[in-house]
């Protein structure tokens, strides 16, 4: 086991069957994150680059089974941000020293692009990289989005697999979701993906599979996500909740792609107290504190138990840069792109 962590290490590359194995073996993790630790001090460095995560609706179009925001969900109170909001979120991140602002939600066609436009040329004036984080659209539209400005776009391919695609997300196909993401290149964006880890039926072939798929991609940031189940789902009895297997996942997604951004996600610290602490010493080298205000934190309920819902953005900011100088590492001043453009 330890000859397959040396190889990835030193070639960034490992067979299907090879990732397979290091995901099954529960005796060599400790190893495992180790060498993702010293791949990531190596290629990126000690800075840890901060995203301000603004959440901006909870209005979904979808109906993704694992999802506490999707269209079905008639458990849950409603809200999208008007333009002031967003723009006065923005500038509170910004004056706490954030150089990108991440705007999340779900697929609310109330958000046109130009509607989405206009917000990404105001956040532009305060001279920050802008990431979009909302979901599916048509070629044309990811272009008009970034030459509005838009710097990265983050679309999770969920999971590679077919078949629990097709189950778990109606009327939507893997098919299109890669189309998606090819798109999202082509218009010139730096390009986010990832998978979630621990879905009902999931394989860790499946799991290997999504993480060549990556590499492929040649994606510029990979955020790995434990599943976490929600109440108001379809999935609301499956297992889930599978911290070390998601850090293995994350750990050997970093092998293989030394240079890359990789966040250290909110649900990992949701399952494991300092979870994203853990994640940052095996292989993780961003973080994405939630910078959105008052109420629409909590209803913003994508799975349960989400931390720091009653939190201010200030409080955050401070709490997750403390912890990152705790363990000898240091806050970025810079934008945090992946190819040196700092
Ligand atoms: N609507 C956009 C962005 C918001 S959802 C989109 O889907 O791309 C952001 C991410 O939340 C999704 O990519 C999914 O991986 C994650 N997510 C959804 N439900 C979850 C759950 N129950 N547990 C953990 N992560 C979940
Ligand atoms: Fe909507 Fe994204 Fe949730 Fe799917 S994962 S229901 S697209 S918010």
């Amino acid at each position: 086991m330890n000859a397959l962590i040396e190889k990835a290490k030193k070639y960034h590359n490992l067979t299907k069957d090879e990732i397979c194995e290091l995901l099954s073996n529960d005796n060599s993790k400790e190893n495992l994150f180790k060498a993702a630790d010293e791949v990531r001090k190596t290629y990126v460095g000690d800075e840890v680059h901060l995203r301000a995560l603004i959440e901006f609706t909870n209005i979904c179009r979808c109906n993704c089974h694992y999802c506490g925001l999707r269209r079905d969900n008639k458990n849950i109170e409603r809200y999208r941000l008007s333009k002031e909001e967003i723009l006065d979120f923005s500038r509170n991140a910004v004056g706490l020293g954030f150089k990108t602002i991440v705007l999340q939600g779900g697929e609310d066609m109330f958000f046109t692009c130009e509607y989405l436009g206009d917000i990404i040329k105001e956040i532009k004036k305060y001279n920050v990289a802008i990431t979009l984080s909302i979901g599916e659209r048509s070629k044309e539209e990811y272009q008009f989005l970034k030459n509005c400005g838009a710097d990265r776009f983050l679309l999770r391919i969920e999971t590679t697999d077919e078949k629990l695609y097709s189950k778990y997300h109606p009327q939507m196909t893997l098919k299109n979701r890669k189309e998606c993401l090819y798109n999202i290149k082509k218009a010139g964006f730096e390009v986010g993906s990832g998978c979630l880890v621990g879905l009902p039926g999931q394989t860790v072939k499946s799991l290997a599979e999504d993480i060549l798929f990556f590499k492929e991609l040649d994606a510029d940031m990979i955020g790995i996500g434990p599943f976490i189940p929600h109440a108001n789902t379809p999935l609301k009895n499956a297992a889930g909740k599978d911290f070390w297997l998601a850090l293995k996942v994350m750990a050997v997604t970093r092998l293989l792609m030394p240079d890359i951004n990789i966040p250290a996600t909110t649900a990992m610290e949701t399952l494991t107290p300092n979870g994203r602490i853990i994640a940052l010493q095996s292989g993780a080298n961003v973080v994405m504190p939630n910078m959105t205000q008052g109420d629409y934190r909590k209803k913003y309920e994508i799975y349960p138990g989400k931390i720091c819902i009653n939190d201010k953005p200030d409080k955050c900011k401070a709490c997750i840069s403390q912890k990152i100088i705790s363990i000898g590492r240091t806050v970025s001043q810079g934008y945090g792109f992946r190819k040196n453009r700092s």
